[in-house]
C-alpha cells in the first residue's frame, strides 16, 4: 500500500459514519415518564457534515405527542426518545466536503435531517415529501448509526450540510429557532393556496403554530381572524396580526362568518370539530389542517360537497422553502414570541402546552444543559 493511500484510508476511517461520540440530552424512556438527562451517540461527522453545538431548541406540541407515544398508529415512538426540532446552534466542526459553512458559523436545524435526493419530491425540493421517507430529526431510522435519530433538546448534533440553514445576521438567534418548525409548517401551506391582500383568512388555535400564521397571513396582506378557545388572548393575537378574533366555541360569533373565507389554516392540537369551519369557508375555498390531533375527526360531506369546498393537510416545507422563509423573516423583522427556559423545566412546560397556556413558544436556552 503506497503512502498516499494509506493516509486516504485513514481519513476514510477517521470520517467513518461508524465513528460515534457522547453527547448530553434530555430524553424520555417510555410514554409516561419524564424528560431526563442522560447521553447518546453522535456520528462523527463525515466529510459533508457539520457538528453544531446547540444553543437554543424551541418546544412544538409535536415535541410531546411523539414523546407520550399519541401518534402511535401512523409514527409509533421508539424509546429512549429525544425531541426537539427547531434548533439553532454554532459550528464545532466542518468536514472536508462543506461548502455553506465554516466553524464558528450560525446553523439551524429544523424537523428533517436527510431525504433520498432522486424522487421527484427531492429534486423539487419538496423533500417533505420524499417517496421514500424523508429522514426526520428525530425518531427516524438513523441510517448511519442505526437506531433512531435523536431530536435538539441536546447538546450537539451532526447533520449533512444540504439540511442545514443559514440564519441572517439580523434575527434574534432564540427567537428564530422556532421558526424552524412553526414557522416553516405555517409559511409553507398559505404560500401553497397564496395568500395575498384583500382575503379573508382564518388561522385556528394560537400556539406556537397559530402565531406564526398570523404574522404570516398579516405580512402577505390577507385580512385575518384568529379563532381561538382562550378569549384572554384576543389582545395579544390583534398585536400579532389579527384583525379580529373569534372565540370559536361561541355559535352565534361564528355563524356570523358562514361562507365568508377565502382560507382557513388549522393548527389546533387536540381533537375538535372541524365542521363548524368547513360552514366558514367560501364556495372552493380549502381548510387545510397542520395540527395533528391524535384522533380522528369526522366530516359532513354535506357541507363540502355544497360549494365544492376542499379540506386539505400540510406538513413543514421543504429546505428551499424554509430558506426562503427565513430570508422572508429578516426583510419583515419576524420572529416569534418566546418565553426562555432551562432544559430543567422542560417537563413543566409540557404540562403548559396541554393547557393552552404558552406566549406563545417555549425555548430550551441548551447553555441550561452544559
Ligand atoms: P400549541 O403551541 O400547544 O398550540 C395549540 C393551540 O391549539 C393551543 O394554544 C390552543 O389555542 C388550541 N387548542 C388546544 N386544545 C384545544 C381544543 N381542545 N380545542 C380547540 N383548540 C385547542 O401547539 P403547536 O406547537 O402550535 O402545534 C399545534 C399542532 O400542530 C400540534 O398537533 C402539532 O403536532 C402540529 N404540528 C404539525 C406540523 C406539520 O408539519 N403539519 C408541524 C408542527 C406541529 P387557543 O388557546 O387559541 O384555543
Ligand atoms: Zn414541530
Amino acid at each position: 500500500m503506497t503512502e498516499k493511500s494509506s493516509s486516504a484510508l485513514l481519513d476514510e476511517v477517521k470520517s467513518s459514519p461508524q465513528q460515534t461520540y457522547s453527547a448530553k440530552a434530555y430524553s424520555a424512556q417510555n410514554q409516561t415518564a419524564r424528560l431526563a438527562p442522560g447521553s447518546i451517540r453522535r456520528r462523527e461527522p463525515r466529510p459533508q457534515d457539520i457538528q453544531i453545538d446547540i444553543l437554543y431548541c424551541g418546544v412544538c406540541h409535536s415535541d410531546l405527542h411523539q414523546v407520550r407515544n399519541e401518534w402511535e398508529s401512523a409514527m409509533p415512538t421508539v424509546y429512549p426518545c429525544v425531541p426537539g426540532h427547531e434548533i439553532v446552534g454554532r459550528v464545532v466542526k466542518a468536514g472536508s466536503a462543506v461548502k455553506k459553512f465554516k466553524e464558528g458559523d450560525i446553523a439551524a436545524v429544523g424537523c428533517m435531517v436527510d431525504s433520498c435526493g432522486v424522487c421527484p419530491s427531492c429534486r423539487e425540493g419538496s423533500e417533505q415529501f420524499c417517496d421514500n421517507m424523508a429522514t426526520f430529526t428525530y425518531n427516524s431510522e438513523d441510517k448511519q448509526i442505526g437506531g433512531v435519530t435523536y431530536g435538539g433538546y441536546s447538546q450537539s448534533i451532526v447533520v449533512t450540510e444540504a439540511f442545514a440553514l443559514k440564519v441572517p445576521k439580523q434575527l434574534d438567534l432564540a427567537a428564530t429557532a422556532p421558526l424552524l418548525c412553526a414557522g416553516i409548517t405555517t409559511y409553507s401551506p398559505l404560500r401553497h393556496w397564496n395568500v395575498k391582500k384583500g382575503q379573508k383568512v382564518g388561522i385556528g388555535g394560537l400556539g406556537g403554530l397559530g402565531h406564526m400564521g398570523l404574522k404570516f397571513a398579516h405580512a402577505f396582506g390577507a385580512n385575518v381572524v384568529l379563532f381561538t378557545t382562550s378569549p384572554n388572548k384576543t389582545q395579544d393575537a390583534m398585536r400579532l396580526g389579527a384583525d379580529e378574533v373569534v372565540i370559536s366555541k361561541n355559535e352565534a360569533e361564528m355563524q356570523k362568518h358562514l361562507a365568508s373565507f377565502d382560507f382557513i389554516l388549522d393548527t389546533v392540537s387536540a381533537e375538535h370539530n372541524l365542521n363548524p369551519y368547513i360552514d366558514l369557508l367560501k364556495r372552493d375555498a380549502t381548510l387545510t389542517l397542520v395540527g395533528a390531533p391524535p384522533t380522528p375527526a369526522p366530516v359532513q360531506a354535506f357541507n363540502l360537497l355544497f360549494k365544492r369546498r376542499q379540506l386539505a393537510g400540510s406538513i413543514i416545507g421543504g429546505i428551499r422553502e424554509t430558506q426562503e422563509m427565513l430570508n422572508f423573516c429578516a426583510e419583515h423583522n419576524i420572529t416569534a414570541d418566546i418565553e426562555l427556559i432551562k432544559i430543567q423545566q422542560v417537563n413543566e412546560a409540557f404540562e403548559r402546552l396541554l393547557k393552552s397556556d404558552v406566549k406563545y413558544r417555549f425555548v430550551i436556552d441548551m447553555a441550561s444543559l452544559k
